[in-house]
């Protein structure tokens, strides 16, 4: 009978005792599940040997990149095997006349990125965290900053390599830019939360680098000041690359955090924009958003020409979720409404936190109606937090929907974000997905109980 040994040669990647805690949850360390065995492949070869032996053995088996996902979708509910991809991390082929990269899965998103710039080429998906790994960003369809230009991790996705949960590997899609073969199988792997497939190689689209990006910081009298104004700048074709929301509470949070100031302390909200492209577009683009900023309610066009200055300010927006966690533990959401509802949303947080006496901090992709809130526990205990976690998480995620919302807008849904998800769906949708996912895995030991799955 093959034991796991017989796939893996090297003692050192088979961990079975003393298993670190990261490997039983996720980034936020709180849902835990208990895996026996955690695996490190470095090869296609491998992860197919490890794949056929669970299927063989029915073991669970959970696909891990660099754990940074924030909705438990890492956690080994169902103990087995965490297949950690981390040391298949080699760009195997830059592509220039086809403008594409092949990767292995666990390359992490920041060497890739700065690899491909070194290049004059660019990998636009851009999710706050740039230590999480290529294959971690396409299963859960990561977006980013830049996601209002560029679009997500699904935009540059053209060929994935898959390990199926028998074991069989298949190639889906290819460096072809278009495709009407078939069924795109690419394309329901990712976002897939690693419920359906291992990926064990990733072809990426690249674009051209651009020539000049610059910063504005745009302070507002109020949140919904800002929000509306949002609107008008992407009417205008202004054409921002990134547009942040930041409230003047949680800015100051994030200050108290880096020790970067922002100007004008007495706006009530920022919008962070970032212009990307030829100089003279950048200026002709900004020269745009400031006359429509300014006309729509701003304090101020705080043009940020001093790059350690913008610097500063991108890293005070980067380390928010962590500031905020260093004053209090919190549960983050990131959910998203059309891009109209965003002002209505808002407001309705605001109301929620009156009513609720519960603290909802709200950032986020103003830019693409991704609204991130941190619901914060203060003081509560264990059981008054679950209480009113649940029912704020329960009015927010209701009033999102009711506007056209989802559940999530990048973070994917996991373990954590699950039941509001299977209350939002319909019977059928989340049956058709079921169906589709026992086609591939007929014994469901691919990442069960996670996102649409029972
Ligand atoms: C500070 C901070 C900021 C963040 N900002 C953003 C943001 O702006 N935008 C955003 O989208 N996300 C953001 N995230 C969330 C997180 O970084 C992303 O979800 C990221 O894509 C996860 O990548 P990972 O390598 O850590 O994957 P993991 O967390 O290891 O895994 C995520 C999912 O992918 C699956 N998976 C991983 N590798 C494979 C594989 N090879 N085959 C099949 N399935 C696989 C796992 O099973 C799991 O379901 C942030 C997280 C933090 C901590």
């Amino acid at each position: 009978m093959t034991v796991i040994r017989d796939i893996i040669k090297d003692e050192k990647r088979i961990v079975e005792e003393n298993i670190d805690e990261k490997y039983q949850s996720d980034v936020l360390g709180r849902l835990k599940g208990c895996a026996d065995t955690i695996v490190f492949p470095i090869s296609t070869e491998e992860v197919s040997g490890l794949m056929k032996y669970a299927w063989e053995n029915q073991i669970p088996v959970t696909p891990r990149g660099a754990g940074t996902n924030l909705v438990g979708s890492t956690v080994p509910v169902r103990g087995g095997i965490v297949l950690d991809l981390s040391l298949m991390n080699h760009i195997l082929e830059v592509d220039e006349d086809t403008m594409t990269a092949t990767v292995e899965p666990g390359v992490l998103l920041e060497d890739f990125q700065s690899y491909v710039e070194e290049k004059g080429l660019f990998y636009p998906p851009d999710p706050g965290e740039k230590k999480s790994t290529i294959a971690g960003n396409i299963s859960t369809n990561a977006g980013g900053m830049r996601a209002v230009k560029y679009g997500v991790t699904r935009d540059y996705v053209r060929g994935l390599e898959l390990v199926l949960a028998n074991g069989d590997v298949i190639r889906a899609g290819s460096k072809n830019i278009k495709d009407a073969s078939g069924l795109s199988l690419k394309n329901l792997i990712i976002g897939s939360e690693g419920t359906l497939a291992v990926i064990t190689k990733c072809i990426l689209k690249l674009i051209p680098k651009p020539e000049y990006s610059l910063s504005v910081l745009v302070p507002y009298p109020d949140i919904q000041t800002g929000t509306t104004s949002v609107l008008a700048l992407l009417k205008g074709n202004a054409a921002p690359t990134a547009v942040e929301f930041i409230e003047r509470g949680v800015a100051r949070l994030g200050e108290d955090f880096t020790g970067v100031s922002f100007p004008h302390p007495e706006a009530g909200a920022y919008m962070l924009l970032t212009f990307d492209g030829e100089e003279e577009e950048v200026a002709l683009h900004i020269k745009k958003a400031r006359k429509l900023a300014l006309g729509k309610g701003a304090i101020d066009f705080v043009v940020l020409d001093d790059p350690e200055k913008a610097a500063a300010i991108w890293k005070t927006r980067g380390a928010l979720v962590k500031a905020v966690e260093a004053v209090s533990e919190q549960e983050p959401v990131d959910l998203v409404v059309p891009i109209s509802q965003v002002e209505a949303f808002i407001r309705f947080v605001g109301e929620q936190e009156e009513r609720s006496g519960m603290q909802l901090i709200r950032f986020g992709h103003a830019g693409d109606g991704n609204v991130h809130l941190c619901v914060v526990r203060g003081d509560r205990d264990d059981a008054q937090w679950e209480k009113e976690l649940h029912e704020n998480m329960t009015a927010l995620y209701g009033k999102a929907y009711a506007l056209g919302g989802l559940t999530s807008g990048e973070h994917g849904i996991g373990l954590s974000k699950r039941p509001y998800y299977l209350e939002e769906t319909s019977d059928l949708l989340l049956e058709t997905m079921r169906r589709i996912k026992y086609a591939l895995d007929e014994r469901g030991i691919l990442n069960n109980h996670k996102s649409y799955l029972a």
